[in-house]
């Protein structure tokens, strides 16, 4: 006897039953009938025909009726459905057909049932593959537009910022001027004097915003000069002096190969990205502490070290604080003071310096021990910078080299 006539046998108890194990209440009860006589004709054809492939057109609908809310919530596999439509079948043959046509018929079922659990895993995988993809690539786009826009909103805040700072420092000079003249002259300084450091500190945090919008942007521009590292090392411990005896610190710049050799590199920005390193130093250092400015020359570059004996930075932080806004999770350390213990800022200080030295074709990286306010292991920031012999711009190259006869018409 054809397999396909024993199967024909248990057709009716079949649907009978597994509509309704798997039916839940009379909603749906109609399609699911049509669906599972759909499956049992095509399980025949396949059968017959010796070719189960037959069964792939039902599978694949039955796998693409999933929805978004099924994928998510991880019940797009249709194998307890298989289960379930196996154990049927082997119950129902076990029940209405002899042992010996029983036997026959299951094991010409099991490679039919075993082909049709692949093509349903293969389709499963390939649905979920594409809607985590999906996925990803939304959250990735968000990301990316809200990185813009958070990018959009600083630079639009700091040029409207910089008008009225620009108003208001001009009318308190003024005010300056008139009332000094008056009687109160000693009082009116000091006074003013608070102001215009307000004003200082809040013209350098616009300027630090309009600086991160020009990174993010890639609008950076260097103005390549001569430049010598030692040059700018020593006006920022100049600049720094009183801070760093407010703080009782000690702040030792060594003298190392390459720093008093003339390089091409933008010398107020360079000295910007350093000032912010070691503003860093001096303010996440206890009182009391060192900072030590040492470097060494490298093939085609100068390495400068900037090493503190501070709080020490946390392995997973080391390259989250040169990203933009770092430092916004701890708001309550936030301070005024430039240079107050662990008196974290806005978080740009490190994004600036690493946008700085990337422009110059450089690079900023941090080595710590870890984290601890006891036993204070400290930083070492690596800043290191291409020996720029010639200046990249063509004008500027003819400007400063020394073989360059002058194209000036005699006079
Ligand atoms: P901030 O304005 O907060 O100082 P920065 O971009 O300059 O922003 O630094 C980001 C964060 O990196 C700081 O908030 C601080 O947590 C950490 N950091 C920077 N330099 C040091 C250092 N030398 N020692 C310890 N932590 C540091």
């Amino acid at each position: 006897m054809y397999l396909s006539e024993s199967l024909k046998k248990i057709r009716e108890p079949w649907l009978e039953g597994i509509t309704h194990r798997l039916s839940r209440g009379e909603t749906g009860r109609a399609t699911l009938v049509v669906e599972m006589e759909r499956f049992f004709d095509m399980l025949i054809q396949a059968v017959e025909s010796g070719d189960p492939g037959w069964l792939k057109p039902v599978l694949i609908d039955w796998a693409a009726s999933r929805t978004e809310t099924d994928i998510e919530n991880e019940e797009i596999t249709l194998s307890p459905v298989l289960n379930l439509i196996m154990d049927e079948l082997v119950d129902k043959v076990n029940h209405h057909l002899p042992d010996d046509e029983a036997v026959v018929v299951i094991s010409g079922l099991i490679p039919i049932l075993y082909y049709s659990y692949e093509q349903i895993a293969q389709h499963e995988m390939r649905v979920r593959v594409g809607y985590f993809t999906a996925l990803l690539e939304k959250v990735s786009t968000d990301l990316s537009r809200l990185d813009r826009s958070k990018s959009d909103f600083i630079s639009v805040a700091a040029h409207e910022l910089k008008t009225p700072l620009t108003l208001i420092e001009g009318y308190s000079s003024m005010l300056e001027d008139i009332l000094t003249k008056t009687d109160q002259g000693n009082q009116v300084s000091m006074l003013m004097d608070g102001i215009h450091k307000g004003i200082f500190r809040l013209g350098v945090m616009i300027n630090d915003m309009i600086d991160i919008s020009l990174i993010d942007n890639q609008m950076l521009s260097l103005k390549y000069q001569p430049t010598w590292i030692n040059r700018i090392l020593k006006g920022l411990v100049a600049e720094l002096d009183e801070f760093v005896d407010d703080r009782q610190q000690t702040l030792v710049v060594q003298d190392f190969p390459g720093s008093d050799e003339m390089i091409f590199a933008d010398t107020e920005r360079l000295e910007q990205a350093l000032r912010n390193v070691l503003t860093n130093a001096i303010k996440y250092t206890p009182d009391g502490g060192q900072v030590l400015v040492s470097g060494r020359l490298l093939s085609g570059f100068i390495e400068i070290r900037v090493e503190d004996s501070g709080i020490g930075i946390a392995p997973q932080d080391q390259l989250v604080i040169f990203e933009k806004f770092s430092s916004l999770g701890d708001v309550k350390l936030h301070s005024s003071s430039k240079i107050n213990f662990k008196g974290g800022g806005p978080g740009l200080g490190l994004p600036i310096a690493k946008g700085i030295l990337e422009a110059h074709g450089g690079s900023i990286w941090v080595e710590s021990d870890g984290y601890n306010e006891d036993t204070l292991p400290g930083s070492v920031f690596h800043i290191l910078l291409p020996m720029r012999k010639h200046p990249p711009d063509e004008q500027m190259a003819r400007l400063f080299d020394p073989s360059h006869k002058s194209t000036l018409p005699k006079e």
